[in-house]
């Protein structure tokens, strides 16, 4: 064995502690001993479909369920590098993944077999029940995991352009889980609550911790806020992922109850947290980490240690032990406070995305990855996130985050929801114009005075406009690009 390999994760894990519990959805469960025999046995089935396919990705479309978790085990097994598809995207965007990955058999859970029915000629589509149903081969099982061999794709969410297909290495999974776990700690008690998509670097890198660490993942199919918060007071679980739009609909369900004190950690990413959230977590006891991260880091690379969680309130943190972080600007590497552009860089950082050699020449320099972010760190070293740097508005020379303007409007009474994005304006090249869906009886002047209060001038929307709704993407983050595009062509309007 070399250093540029470990030992077949799942099958190690069911050798060193077979009888721990792995995987609980309602009242099932699994040991990690029965979840190496339905791997192996469901990758015998799958052998008998793929042992002739010369393609090196496989497409597994599935939802948050026991079967796909022992899917994503079996894939491994066989040495597949699965492409994990967003049951939530359209037909063309699925379409232009599947091609783009030149994917050749996808597999699917049978309630995605409409929107797959496209599927045919080039490309096979096996469902479950099909993969179930077929007749078994044995292959071999290899006793290795290879570090720098690609072990899963995830298209990154599209939030700025077109999604692109991320490499996931077996170590970049290993050293986020490692690094994970350096600042969060490990303790055989711990199960993990899984609300968040399987198919998704939130969902996926549970998985892999569990497996690495020998930690019950409890899953759950939907995002079933009272069950959940059942859960929480329970004391079943010790620790949550969860982004923004989840933890306050929980908060919104909690009322007065409190956690259960073994829940240890509601780790929070995908997006800027609102502050009048963390602020109610606070009020509330509820032990939120938050984090920064994204599908090219493998899942968390900054995160809050607990000791700061209050004194840093709205930091995402410091780097993980294994990685590094830099904040760069015109002149170099920007100094404390100064803002810039977020740079990563450790072993759990993707080598590249797949076939954008442009995308690639443009988001890695000598080992750092450029996130596209901007934030700043303070003296200590926390980062502060601030807000993509395609949603920067510069308006008469000052710095505007939609962020945070959005986070003061989402405070306001009445506001169900807020975008912001700049537009054009002759005098101040571009200024902010806020997007509002509102409940009951909001008036534009409700909002000025709010932000009047709240906000610098010219941080302060200089439009504001009634929406039904804001543009969001499958993974639920808004779009503003969109709402840009829509104001340029007049699709919505300014009327009082
Ligand atoms: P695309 O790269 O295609 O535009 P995306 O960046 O939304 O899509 P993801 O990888 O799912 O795709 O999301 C990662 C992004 O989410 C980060 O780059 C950052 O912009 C945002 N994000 C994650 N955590 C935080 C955080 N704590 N605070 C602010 N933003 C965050
Ligand atoms: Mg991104």
């Amino acid at each position: 064995m070399t250093t540029q390999e470990l030992p077949n994760w799942l099958k190690q894990r069911a050798f060193l502690t077979p009888d721990r519990t792995a995987l609980t959805n309602g009242d099932v469960e699994y040991t990690f001993g029965e979840l190496w025999e339905k791997a192996i046995s469901i990758g015998e089935q799958l052998h008998t479909i793929v042992k002739h396919s010369s393609h090196p990705f496989l497409g597994l479309m599935i939802k948050n369920k026991v079967e796909s978790v022992f899917l994503v085990h079996a894939i491994q097994q066989l040495g597949f590098t699965t492409v994990l598809l967003n049951n939530k995207l359209s037909e063309n965007e699925l379409s232009f993944q599947i091609q783009d990955m030149g994917l050749g058999t996808v597999i699917y859970d049978d309630e995605f077999a409409g929107k797959l029915s496209f599927l045919g000629g080039e490309v096979e589509g096996v469902s479950f029940s099909q993969l179930f149903g077929t007749d078994p081969t044995r292959f071999e099982v290899k006793d290795h995991f290879q570090l720098d061999q690609a072990c899963s794709v995830m298209y990154t969410s599209g939030t700025t352009g077109a999604p692109k297909g991320v490499l996931q290495s077996y170590g970049n999974h290993w050293w986020s889980a490692i690094g994970s776990s350096l600042n969060l700690g490990i303790t055989e008690n711990d199960t993990w609550l899984c609300s968040v998509p399987l198919f998704h670097i939130s969902g996926y890198s549970i998985l892999m911790r569990s497996v690495v660490y020998g930690m019950n993942v409890r899953l759950f199919e939907t995002f079933d806020v009272e069950g959940i918060n059942r859960e929480l007071m329970s004391g079943n679980v010790t620790i949550m992922s969860v982004v923004s739009n989840m933890l306050s609909r929980l908060m919104k369900d909690m009322g007065d109850e409190t956690y259960h004190p073994r829940f240890r950690c509601m780790l929070l990413g995908g997006g800027p947290a609102p502050l009048p959230l963390l602020q109610k977590c606070k009020e509330n006891g509820v032990p939120v980490f938050q984090t920064y991260g994204m599908t090219e880091t493998a899942s968390q690379i900054v995160t809050l240690s607990p000791e700061y969680s209050m004194s840093k309130l709205g930091s995402a943190g410091k780097p993980l032990f294994p990685s590094e972080l830099k904040i760069k600007n015109e002149e170099g590497t920007a100094k404390a406070n100064q803002e810039g552009e977020i740079l990563v860089k450790g072993p759990n950082v993707t080598t590249g995305y797949y076939r954008r050699e442009e995308a690639n020449a443009k988001s890695f320099e000598s080992g750092w990855f450029h996130t596209g972010d901007i934030g700043y760190m303070d003296e200590e070293g926390f980062l502060f996130v601030l807000d993509r740097r395609s949603d920067l508005i510069i308006s008469g020379g000052e710095n505007v985050y939609p962020a945070e303007i959005e986070s003061v409007l989402l405070s306001c009474d009445g506001v169900e929801d807020a975008g912001v994005a700049g537009i054009t304006s002759d005098e101040w090249g571009q200024v902010p114009c806020a997007f509002i869906v509102k409940k009951d009886h909001l008036t534009k002047e409700d909002i000025i005075t709010h932000c009047e209060k709240n906000l610098a001038s010219y941080k302060r929307p200089k439009k504001i406009v009634f929406v039904d709704e804001l543009p969001r993407n499958a993974s639920n983050k808004l779009l503003r690009r969109v709402l840009r595009e829509q104001w340029e062509k007049g699709m919505v309007a300014d009327e009082d």
